[in-house]
């Protein structure tokens, strides 16, 4: 047989660019290429794992091969070589693996490259870029595979990091891949036997294989997730946490927990502490890594946990769970929609735990996915209710910063308190200065203050909380006097009922079809006017948002939009002044009665286009000043 020469081939353009940055590098932790080509060696042997269960042994080449890590290094010559028995890799693989990016880590790298901001090396440490890192310390790289399929041969892919590889086929390579790297004169000091082993513990103590050096194990903790909690430090914890989440914060918590029925789970569910997407790094991924009995069935299973529990990170192990079945079919197995519930309900128990027992971590943990629980109560109806309780909002009974839980709310109400106040705007500041918040002030009637868009959507899907509808306080028709008298008001300095009367209808007339209503109302205490939303169950700001929304989408029709009311307050000097005033100057009446509107529009938010009111402001102003 004529041996044939090695092929050839120029890296990805994408691969070039992670090559440039990686190589030119200034970033200090060198030494994580050593967890990189280990964390590959482990996902190559948990695969091979996986298909020793769900195959047949005489499909698989090599077969009685011992599951291991093996790393060497020759000081002398400046190498260091590390092998697994796992799947290997293909022709194809090796090109489409190593060759091009079409994987997790480094596509994650290029991603935050291109969003910018962050510079190249911390990107580096918070990514890894896999496989590539090696060429931080390497002058060149030998990869020597050998496919788990029966028929098949071995290759030798080598390169020195520049633009190209070579592909070699080779001979008599057992099962799995063996990595040769050659390490540039400076990093030398990587081949020693201390220092590899120094790393290796500190970043692979939980590689589910064993890491062997020179035939001593180093690794030994093995799969933490199946001890009992007594038998795990804090520190293990944390630990088994960054390595498992290949995360660079603390976990905030975490929830470790065994059951035999209704199915027999072991779980470990860590909260995170900082919110990625809330970072910019886009949407996340489920990261619970589906086993059973320590074997890997899925790194990321889909229906594992809602889609509003993407962030929590760590492992689940059911031994209930069919080893040969496949992922597509598993995704929506009955299994898993009942492992989905108990580990769905464990951690929405555990949330409510903390908010009780730990109220400060509770909050802090809000602070950073508050968001991920609102998303929940808009989309997943089962858990509703548990997710209401855990809600946190700042209102007007708290001071600024602080916030309350929707029965605390509850509890404070007076008893005749039918509904759930609140009130959306963009800042305490903002909410508290409308004419909206007043009434409820005077009456001592708390009202939430909700400073998120998605807060509207929470409350309209949610409709109400132990029984009580959400409202928010610009609505039309609330009635506070039957929940609580207002007494700091003197309601003798009032308009008589019927001048009132007569100045609501000639506002009405002066405004026409701007408003649906022109009414007096009790509500009002400081300010002169405000208008209120007709529609109980969507708020103007609401409305606004959905249109937008349609319109992005490219259709659709919200029909028109209702008319807002406008209340007077009847014991507001400027409205007295106006009852008179329409008798002697209708003009001038007429003028401030759209400008009570408009004032009332801009204090709600819904001023679209100022132009028109500066100008009615001017003519205003040029009456007054005639005088
Ligand atoms: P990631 O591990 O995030 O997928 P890497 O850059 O570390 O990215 O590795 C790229 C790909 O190369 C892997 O997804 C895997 O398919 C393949 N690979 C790397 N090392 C090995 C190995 N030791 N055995 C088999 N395949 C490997
Ligand atoms: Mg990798």
């Amino acid at each position: 047989m004529t041996k044939q020469s090695p092929e050839r081939h120029e890296f990805q353009a994408e691969v070039k660019q992670v090559l440039d940055i990686v190589v030119h590098s200034l970033y200090t932790d060198k030494e994580i290429f050593v967890r990189e080509l280990i964390s590959n060696a482990s996902d190559a042997t948990e695969k091979l794992r996986h298909n020793q269960v769900a195959e047949k042994d005489a499909d698989i080449f090599d077969a009685d091969l011992e599951l291991e890590i093996q790393v060497s290094a020759d000081e002398e010559a400046g190498e260091i070589t590390i092998r697994d028995f796992g799947i290997g890799m293909t022709h194809e693989e090796l090109i489409e693996n190593l060759g091009t990016i079409a994987h997790s880590g480094s596509k994650a790298f290029l991603n935050a490259l291109k969003e910018g901001g962050e510079q190249n090396d911390n990107l580096i440490g918070q990514f890894g870029v896999g496989f590539y890192s090696v060429f931080m310390v390497a002058d060149s790289v030998k990869a020597y595979t050998r496919s788990w399929h029966k028929e098949g041969k071995c290759y030798c892919w080598s390169s020195d990091g520049s633009g190209a590889y070579e592909i070699e086929e080779v001979e008599g390579e057992r099962r799995g891949t063996r990595i040769v790297i050659s390490l540039k004169e400076e990093y030398k000091d990587f081949a020693k036997k201390t220092r590899l082993e120094e790393i290796i513990k500190k970043y692979s103590a939980f590689v589910q294989f064993p890491v062997m050096v020179e035939g001593e194990k180093l690794n030994t903790v093995g799969a933490i997730w199946l001890k009992g909690k007594s038998d795990i430090s804090d520190e293990e914890y944390k630990e088994f946490y960054k390595f498992q989440a290949k995360a660079f914060d603390d976990p905030r918590f975490w929830l470790h927990f065994s059951a035999d029925a209704p199915l027999s789970i072991n779980a470990l569910i860590f909260a995170p502490t900082e919110n990625m997407e809330g970072f910019g790094f886009g949407r996340m991924e489920p990261g619970v890594n589906l086993y059973c009995r320590k074997v890997l069935i899925d790194s990321n299973p889909k229906n594992l946990l809602p889609d509003w529990l993407r962030f929590v990170r760590g492992v689940v192990d059911s031994a209930d769970l069919p080893l040969n079945i496949s992922r597509e079919s598993m995704q929506d197995s009955t299994l898993i929609q009942k492992l989905n519930k108990v580990i769905t309900k464990r951690f929405l128990k555990t949330l409510e735990d903390k908010a009780k027992k730990e109220p400060e971590i509770y909050n802090e943990f809000w602070d950073s996915f508050g968001l991920f629980l609102k998303e929940g109560v808009t989309t997943d109806f089962t858990h509703r209710d548990q997710l209401l309780k855990l809600l946190r909002y700042e209102s007007s009974y708290t001071e600024a910063g602080k916030t309350t839980s929707l029965s605390d709310y509850l509890s404070r109400a007076p008893e005749n308190q039918k509904e759930i106040y609140y009130l959306y705007g963009p800042s305490r500041e903002a909410v508290e200065s409308g004419p909206y918040i007043e009434a409820f002030k005077t009456r001592n009637i708390e009202v939430l203050y909700l400073y998120e868009p998605i807060d509207e959507f929470v409350m309209n899907h949610a409709r109400a909380f132990e029984e009580k509808n959400f409202v928010s306080a610009d609505s039309d028709d609330i009635d506070l006097d039957s929940v609580a008298p207002d007494t700091d008001t003197d309601k003798a300095d009032s308009l008589e009922a019927s001048d009132a009367e007569a100045l609501c209808a000639f506002i009405k007339e002066k405004l026409g079809d701007e408003v649906s209503e022109v009414s007096a109302s009790e509500r009002l205490v400081g300010s002169p006017a405000m208008i209120v939303n007709a529609d109980k169950m969507m708020t103007a700001q609401m409305r606004k948002m959905m249109k937008a929304m349609q319109q992005k989408a490219g259709g659709g029709d919200m029909g028109a939009e209702p008319k807002p009311k406008l209340q007077v307050n009847p014991r507001h000097p400027l409205v007295k002044n106006l009852a008179s005033l329409r008798e002697s100057n209708d003009e001038l009446a007429s003028l401030i009665s759209q400008q009570l509107l408009d004032n009332a529009r801009v204090v709600a938010g819904q001023l679209e286009d100022p132009s028109q009111m500066v100008q009615r402001n001017y003519k205003i102003l040029e009456q007054l000043s005639a005088k």
